[in-house]
């Protein structure tokens, strides 16, 4: 039975690397049969433009009626400024993500061993490097209520958010975690703030309730402060770490930066079912926008995860993979992973290079 994907270039150079991850898709499409039928729809700056909101209800009604979605990304310093927050790009992620219960972010970090010289930190501290960060997604402070900027008594302004998480939404993230440690190397680090935030010493004792059901997986706790300090100096002693919204956006940006490019990271956010969004762990990236130079093959990579994950055709997925690795060996870079020595390549010649490794 055919299979409905949903494709959502957006802002900045998401139209650039939405189109090789597109080619790539269709190419695989026809290789193995199948049966994918994509459309394309509009979300956050784009849509604004086009309809003076980030989501449109053709939007949200075509991701409802998607199997997979795959984005590129929002946002642009034309659109981050409006004081109206509704009306702003990541406004139309962020509502796909509830309307569609896509609480589970999947975030891998790997370092290609190709890219070892490209991180930051030394070869020996990253080499190997791969961890899995399971971020709660549609919970936490992002969302809690109430929220605002109000005045107070003598006339002074003050900001509000509330961090709150439900046992039952605790237990569904926890779940995804442990099951993805199960599946790797059983090894899982529960991230919170339990000396200081209460909604954590929950999250906390729902983690070390859930374990029982897991006694193959090996359950630790890290203060967030101490993690983010353990990810830059050991990283390689985690497997899985899961954590809410607030921490996991943060400390999955710092993981990915331990790869040596953002411009290679996908991601996956999933609901009860294995329906999902997939798209690259960075942003529109305007500074670079429409010049052809952007880095593909995070959003090409993101295809592989929405195979794996939600359509069932894990196979196609080890090959797309397998074609990037084989494109790095060729010692093709774009210029985010670019390194003397290394031949330069631009968007859309990433993109050819992947399509012959895969026609190969
Ligand atoms: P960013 O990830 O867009 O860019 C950070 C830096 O990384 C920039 O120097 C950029 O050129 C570089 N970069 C990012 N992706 C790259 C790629 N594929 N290839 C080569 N270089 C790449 O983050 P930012 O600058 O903080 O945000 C820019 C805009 O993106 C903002 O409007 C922000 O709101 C939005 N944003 C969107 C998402 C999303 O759609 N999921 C996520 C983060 C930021």
């Amino acid at each position: 039975m055919s299979k409905n994907v949903l494709v959502l270039p957006g802002d900045g150079i998401g139209p650039e690397i939405v189109a090789q991850a597109r080619r790539v898709l269709e190419l695989v499409n026809q290789q193995d049969s199948l049966d994918l039928q994509l459309t394309e729809a509009l979300v956050g700056g784009a849509a604004i433009d086009a309809h003076g909101v980030p989501l449109p209800e053709a939007t949200l009604d075509a991701a409802r009626a998607a199997d997979a979605i795959l984005l590129g990304a929002v946002g642009g310093p034309k659109w981050d400024t409006n004081p109206d927050f509704q009306i702003r790009p990541e406004k139309g992620l962020l509502g796909i993500r509830s309307s569609l219960g896509l609480f589970g972010n999947l975030r891998p970090a790997i370092l290609y061993p190709q890219l070892a010289h490209a991180s930051s930190l030394k070869p020996e501290i990253v080499s190997g490097l791969d961890i899995l960060i399971v971020r709660e997604l549609t919970g936490g402070i992002y969302f809690g209520q109430p929220r605002g900027v109000r005045l107070k008594e003598g006339n002074v302004r003050e900001g509000y958010n509330t961090y709150v998480y439900d046992e039952n939404e605790i237990r569904r993230i926890g779940r995804v975690a442990f099951e993805a440690a199960r599946a790797r190397n059983k090894r899982l680090c529960s991230v919170d703030k339990a000396n200081v935030l209460e909604v954590t010493v929950l999250w906390r004792e729902v983690m070390e309730e859930l374990s029982k059901e897991y006694p193959d997986v090996e359950l630790s706790h890290m203060y967030v402060d101490n993690a983010a300090m353990q990810l830059v100096r050991a990283p390689k002693q985690f497997d899985v770490m899961v954590t809410g919204n607030m921490f996991g956006d943060i400390l999955s940006d710092a993981a990915a930066m331990l790869t040596g490019s953002i411009g290679m990271l996908p991601s996956a956010s999933l609901d009860v079912d294995g329906k999902g969004m997939y798209e690259p762990c960075h942003g529109s990236a305007p500074d670079i926008a429409g010049q052809n130079m952007a880095n593909p093959l995070a959003t090409i990579l993101s295809v592989a995860m929405m195979l794996r994950y939600s359509l069932n055709a894990g196979e196609t997925a080890d090959r797309i993979e397998a074609a990037v690795s084989q494109v790095l060996d060729q010692n093709l870079r774009t210029g985010d992973i670019w390194s003397e020595g290394m031949q330069k390549v631009s968007t859309t010649e990433m993109g050819d290079a992947v399509i012959a490794a895969l026609q190969a």
